[in-house]
């Protein structure tokens, strides 16, 4: 077991009994919805060369930011656990590009376990990949299978040349941005250190997760360009995908660590 193993482990054991079946649970729901998905794409002419065709017409960059927001969605299954006041970026995929997704994940796997059955014609992948699926079934519901899968978000990082310790700088989400709550202040005194002013009694502004305050003038323009609170380096989430990965590996691994020193 490798490094990446050991840390999405060490997190899962943080869990609860409740938050662990709650966790299984969700991964056998998400494993059926997506084996329906992919029998019912190959199993319709139609579909698999609608969702082939969206995906040919995919840069290797889209595609490469397809697998990462697949990626991030199997991250969430466990970071939501350790995240629970902070909402949720928009990162999720639509059916169209989920197909797309659990599609290319496939050719990929029938590609690395039999590489001469995609060198026929395009057109024959569709009777190649129905048998596949009848052979072997795409084993994701399990809590092992749940964790290659996790790893891959590092890898991933690795590979896109961001998996140093070095953190990318990403702007919030705008979807979380709007949904930020403001405050109206009770006492004054208090300090904004974006432009070091006092934010004065009576005053509206803008509440962090983190409980920060600050100015809604400045702390827009801040959120624009990074995602992380101006006091404590709250991390809030991206709508960068390498951004968002990042953030999620980095709650997994603080939270390892938390388990590895026997909480
Ligand atoms: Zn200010
Ligand atoms: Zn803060």
């Amino acid at each position: 077991m490798d490094e990446k193993h050991q840390k999405i482990m060490a997190a899962i054991s943080t869990l609860n009994t409740h938050q662990f079946s709650d966790l299984k649970h969700s991964l056998s729901l998400e494993f059926r919805h997506q084996q329906h998905l992919l029998y019912s794409l190959v199993h319709s002419p139609t579909r698999f060369s609608l969702t082939l065709h969206h995906l040919q017409s995919l840069s290797l960059h889209q595609k490469t930011l397809l697998i990462a927001r697949y990626l991030i969605s199997k991250l969430t299954h466990l970071t939501r656990f350790m995240e629970t006041n902070i909402p949720k970026a928009s990162t999720s995929l639509r059916l169209k590009d989920l197909d797309a997704a659990l599609l290319l994940m496939l050719l990929c796997q029938v590609h690395q376990q039999e590489p001469q059955a995609l060198e026929r014609s395009s057109v024959q992948w569709r009777s190649v990949l129905k048998d596949y699926l009848v052979r072997s079934s795409l084993k994701l519901d399990g809590l092992g299978e749940y964790i290659d899968m996790a790893t891959r978000c590092r890898t991933f990082l690795d590979a896109a040349g961001c998996g140093g310790e070095m953190e990318r700088e990403v702007a919030a989400s705008v979807a979380v941005v709007v949904g930020l709550p403001s405050v109206e202040l009770s006492g004054g005194g208090m300090e904004c250190v974006i432009c070091r002013e006092e934010m004065k009694e009576g005053r509206e502004v803008c509440k962090l997760p983190c409980d920060h305050l600050f100015h809604w003038m400045c702390v827009l323009p801040w959120l624009k360009k990074k995602n992380t609170c101006p006091c404590c380096r709250f991390q809030l989430p991206s709508d960068d995908v390498l951004g968002e990965i990042q953030r999620l590996w980095g709650i997994i691994v603080t939270k390892s660590r938390m388990d590895s020193c026997g909480w």
